[in-house]
């Protein structure tokens, strides 16, 4: 209550000054909730509750919100150039590596679903202690054609108690649709794990048709969930896979992406903005200055394929998998993470977390790795992303186009576009840049705009000088997501 009344008072002195290229505001408006009864009292007045060390800083930036474009520096922001080295900060600040687990669905239920997303996303005390509060996506399936059969879970299910949006292969019948929309608006479902489960005993007998994909596409439009990352799944009855076609390797089964086959589908998936993709090449390496790679489908069209950490190598030379969740502990630690740091890189480590029948799926060690991580993240040293949010930013990054003029003492700059080489010019929302951070002389006088648009002051913020001496300003990242969107059953 005190912050806020401070806030407000201060606020009210601003509005009576007079400030450079400022028209004085009418009235104090500012956004966010305050459940403060004076301000809800008033028909004009919303105040933001605001620290006392955080006051100067918000009114600052709240002036330059408001700050008109003036006539004379808005030619030199029309044309952007892409940012260079030099102006932007590898990750937001002050992070200096960032991280994604990335799990696949196999064999999860709905309940080790909510049980270990509880755990790993919010901060509610659970019977594995309290939650770490990390920003944690997963992946579905649309179908099960699975006829392995076997249990899934502590409870007993079967197959068909798997987290998937049909029952089987009939798109007639929802199975989780629902959970699946609600985990989707939360954040806590970021994939697709391909189109279902198409392993089968017998290797050959694979059954995807391209009117499964026609289907599950149409039910995902009108249920508004929009996919853009695509994780390879399975055996060699998963034709529907695409992206590392080669006919003299195993991958010689995967057909989505060919026109000629039966199986064919990437010109429906692309189109439904399906821009990322695991091509089931698995890896050995840890980080990456970048994630992405460029992958030409067999139909011409191009898309993003990500590394992702899933294997280590043997003393032999062999395959030693790492992506289980009683191995996180070979993938998480604090050996990596500081490489991670040392060398500003991003890794993407996949996981299956609820593929197995063995409960809450970390054990001691399993859990000192994911406490490390929360740490590492606390200690501003790696942002835990979920896959979709690291993959978008590291778009964003490297082609971010920015133009940049001084005028009166203070520097404008306006991010024109996100000029993404394989799908275009990309959508100029606050999301898509969120993260981006721009080095520059004085960040109390510089005007950040998106596209000749003033910024919300919530929505950016002014960092203090990092390792290299220099300070930035931010598009804020996205604000941590502590809630508990757990379903019970009895929700479905
Ligand atoms: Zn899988």
């Amino acid at each position: 209550m005190k912050n806020v009344r401070q806030a407000l008072a201060l606020a009210a002195m601003a509005t009576g000054m007079t400030l450079t290229g400022c028209h004085t505001p009418q009235t104090v408006t500012e956004t966010a909730a305050s459940t403060a009864p004076q301000a809800q009292k008033s028909t004009d007045v919303t105040v933001t509750a605001v620290a006392p060390q955080d006051e100067d800083a918000w009114l600052f930036r709240k002036r330059l919100a408001k700050a008109e474009v003036p006539d004379a520096v808005k030619a030199a922001l029309q044309a952007g150039k892409p940012a260079d080295a030099k102006l932007i900060r590898k990750f937001p600040y002050p992070y200096r590596s960032m991280v994604a687990i990335s799990s696949d669905i196999d064999d999860t239920t709905p309940e080790e679903f909510a049980e270990y997303h509880r755990f790993l996303n919010t901060k509610e005390e659970t019977p594995h202690g309290r939650g770490l509060g990390l920003d944690v996506g997963d992946s579905f399936w649309m179908y099960m054609a699975n006829d392995q059969g076997g249990k899934t879970d502590q409870s007993g299910h079967g197959l068909d108690g798997v987290l998937t949006y049909f029952q089987g292969t009939d798109p007639t019948k929802k199975n989780f649709a629902q959970a699946i929309k609600h985990y989707w608006k939360a954040g806590w479902l970021d994939s697709m794990h391909t189109f279902g489960d198409f392993s089968r005993k017998n290797h050959g007998d694979a059954v995807f048709k391209r009117d499964y994909a026609v289907k599950a596409w149409e039910a995902l439009q009108a249920d508004d969930i929009r996919l853009d990352v695509w994780i390879n799944h399975g055996n060699e009855a998963n034709v529907d896979a695409f992206g590392a076609y080669d006919p003299h390797r195993f991958s010689a089964y995967q057909s989505g992406d060919d026109p000629k086959s039966p199986n064919y589908h990437t010109d429906l998936t692309v189109k439904n903005g399906v821009h990322f993709v695991w091509d089931s090449v698995g890896e050995s390496t840890v980080g990456w200055d970048s994630p992405l790679f460029e992958i030409k489908l067999r139909d011409g069209q191009k898309v993003w394929g990500f590394h992702r950490d899933t294997q280590d190598r043997a003393a032999n030379g062999s395959i030693d998998w790492n992506w289980v969740p009683r191995e996180i502990h070979r993938q998480i630690n604090q050996g990596n993470l500081d490489s991670l740091v040392d060398h500003q890189q991003y890794a993407i480590f996949a996981q299956h977390l609820g593929g197995y029948n063995i409960g809450f799926p970390f054990d001691e060690r399993g859990l000192a790795s994911l406490r490390l991580l929360a740490q590492y993240q606390d200690d501003g040293k790696v942002l835990v992303a979920r896959t979709s949010r690291l993959l978008h930013y590291e778009v964003a990054r490297k082609y971010v186009q920015v133009a940049q003029t001084d005028f009166d003492g203070e520097t404008w700059l306006n991010v024109t576009g996100i000029a993404d080489p394989l799908f275009g010019p990309q959508p100029l929302t606050i999301d898509a840049v969120r993260g981006l951070t721009f080095y520059v002389k004085n960040p109390s006088k510089t005007h950040l705009l998106l596209n000749l648009k003033p910024i919300k002051p919530e929505d950016y913020q002014f960092n203090a000088a990092d390792a290299t001496g220099q300070e930035s300003i931010e598009f804020k990242w996205f604000k941590p997501d502590y809630t508990d969107y757990t379903l019970t059953s009895t929700d479905q």
